[in-house]
């Protein structure tokens, strides 16, 4: 089923089910409500009509003894003739005169709660051409019941006080009655309201299945041309958020797969160009030994030598760095005193030091322990004193240092030497990566500190190096998390 399709269909059933809540609610709410009174009122009007007509007479001005002392049974009589509660009240006191259920008692009081908000209609009230408006409303019984009634004057003097009135029980609710009132009143615009959602579902759904389309689109035409080798497409970041994010994760991924490709494409030149220059060195002199052409044999030798074992240190450095990319080279994580290891390394790289003159200074300063795997991070330290003592000349300083730091510990190296340009720094740590191939008495593999830093990596430290510039030596700090 199509987007669109879909949307359509979930409106539909959303304003489906909101119809049939609001028509549900609407019945419960009919159901709840008293019947609407004015018919009763109309017809109690007529029967108050000739009520009054009948009786004015025997009134008169005002309520006489006689008319007092039959009253009960004139109303008792009338009430049972036409099936309605007949009483008559004086309006002035609010009590009950007489009461043809003889419930109230003469004398008994009584709330009338006027219907302020209905009139009867034209034809009744010149019908009750009697002189005075008719009262119309409800009152309640003290057994909860509503009682509807209309009364009328019934004596014709000043103090128009006393009034017959005609009750009868509010009429009960029924589902049938609710029924034809929703369909009389309710119906109608309910089905118009149904319409206008229906038509506002359609239009919204187009509008936005067109919006989510449009970007999906643009998200498949991103990804068949990422398929196609185009890493550079990227697709435009607009529209609501999620579409948003999902273009931002996109470009992302893409950018991702376009650096890994660039990678995998440099570490192929890189690794071809660096056992390259070995291998041409080691076929031109045993060429020139075989041909006799080399002026001192041994000589050729020896480099030949120098340059196979360059090549093996490659391959075996290379098959490290990919098991720890892969993360394949388990680690022996153990508590580390590091400031042992780091004072262990010191005193082995010293000889070298001492060889070509340049101090070593050990600051191995006691540091809370860290989890680690010892050979891993001997393998690091080794690297980085190394890497000092290759490039920093005769008569230079290195220092070896550790410190506690914030969470963790600081394991320091520093030198006097050689320095790194600010544009290198940020690379050094790349595979292959030499600030200067020909530099140092001993050529490196440029791997060193890519695997020192995957190394640092998998312990859950970083590190960094920072230097003053060319000729003002080099800072490497490695940071390690504390043993929790
Ligand atoms: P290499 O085998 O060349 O030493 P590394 O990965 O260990 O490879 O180092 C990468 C490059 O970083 C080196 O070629 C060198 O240019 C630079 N470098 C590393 N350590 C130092 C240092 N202490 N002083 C100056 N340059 C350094």
């Amino acid at each position: 089923m199509s987007l669109r399709a879909r949307l359509i269909l979930s409106y539909f059933v959303v304003l489906a089910v909101t119809l049939m809540v609001i028509v549900l609610a609407l019945l419960v709410f009919l159901l709840a409500r008293p019947a609407n009174p004015a018919p009763t009122y109309d017809r109690l009007a007529t029967i108050a009509r000739d009520f009054v007509a009948q009786n004015q007479a025997a009134f008169g001005n005002r309520l006489s003894l006689a008319a007092l002392r039959d009253l009960p049974e004139r109303l008792g009589a009338f009430a049972a003739e036409n099936e309605v509660r007949a009483m008559v009240i004086d309006l002035r006191t609010e009590t009950v005169v007489s009461d043809s259920m003889g419930v109230y008692q003469r004398g008994d009081a009584l709330e009338l709660l006027p219907e302020e908000t209905y009139t009867l209609p034209l034809y009744l009230r010149r019908g009750l051409a009697v002189g005075s408006e008719p009262i119309i409303g409800s009152f309640q019984t003290p057994d909860n019941a509503v009682w509807l009634f209309t009364g009328l004057a019934l004596t014709r003097g000043e103090q128009e006080t006393i009034a017959a009135i005609l009750s009868d029980l509010a009429p009960p609710r029924t589902p049938a009655s609710v029924i034809a009132e929703f369909r009389e009143s309710l119906l109608r615009p309910l089905c118009q309201a149904a319409l206008v959602g229906l038509v506002m579902a359609l239009l919204l759904a187009v509008v936005i299945s067109r919006n989510v389309a449009n970007s999906l689109a643009a998200l498949s035409e991103a990804a068949g041309k990422v398929a196609e080798g185009n890493y550079q497409w990227r697709v435009s970041e607009a529209g609501p958020p999620e579409v948003r994010a999902v273009a931002g994760a996109f470009n992302a991924m893409s950018g991702q797969v376009h650096a890994a490709q660039q990678a995998q494409q440099d570490f192929v030149a890189n690794v071809s160009h660096d056992l390259k220059t070995p291998l041409t060195s080691i076929q031109g002199y045993s060429q020139a030994i075989m041909d006799g052409a080399a002026n001192d044999p041994a000589d050729a030798a020896r480099i030949i030598h120098e340059e196979a074992a360059r090549l093996n240190r490659m391959v075996v450095e290379l098959t490290d760095l990919a098991r720890l990319e892969a993360g394949q080279l388990s680690m022996q994580m153990l508590p580390l005193d590091i400031a042992a290891l780091v004072a262990a390394i010191g005193e082995r790289m010293n000889i070298v030091a001492q060889r070509k003159n340049v101090t070593l200074h050990i600051e191995a300063a006691p540091v809370p322990a860290v989890m680690g795997d010892g050979d891993r991070l001997a393998q690091v330290l080794t690297n980085l004193a190394g890497n000092a003592l290759n490039y920093t000349p005769a008569g230079g300083n290195i220092w070896l240092k550790t410190r506690a730091a914030e969470s963790g510990i600081e394991i320091v190296v520093e030198d006097t030497g050689a320095g790194i340009p600010a544009d290198d720094l940020p690379r050094i740590f790349e595979r292959f990566y030499q600030v200067d191939k020909a530099r140092g008495p001993k050529r490196g593999t440029g791997l060193g500190l890519a695997i020192t830093r995957e190394i640092v990596l998998a312990h859950g430290g970083r590190i960094s190096a920072s230097s003053a510039g060319k000729g003002r030596g080099s800072t490497f700090t490695l940071w390690l998390p504390r043993q929790n």
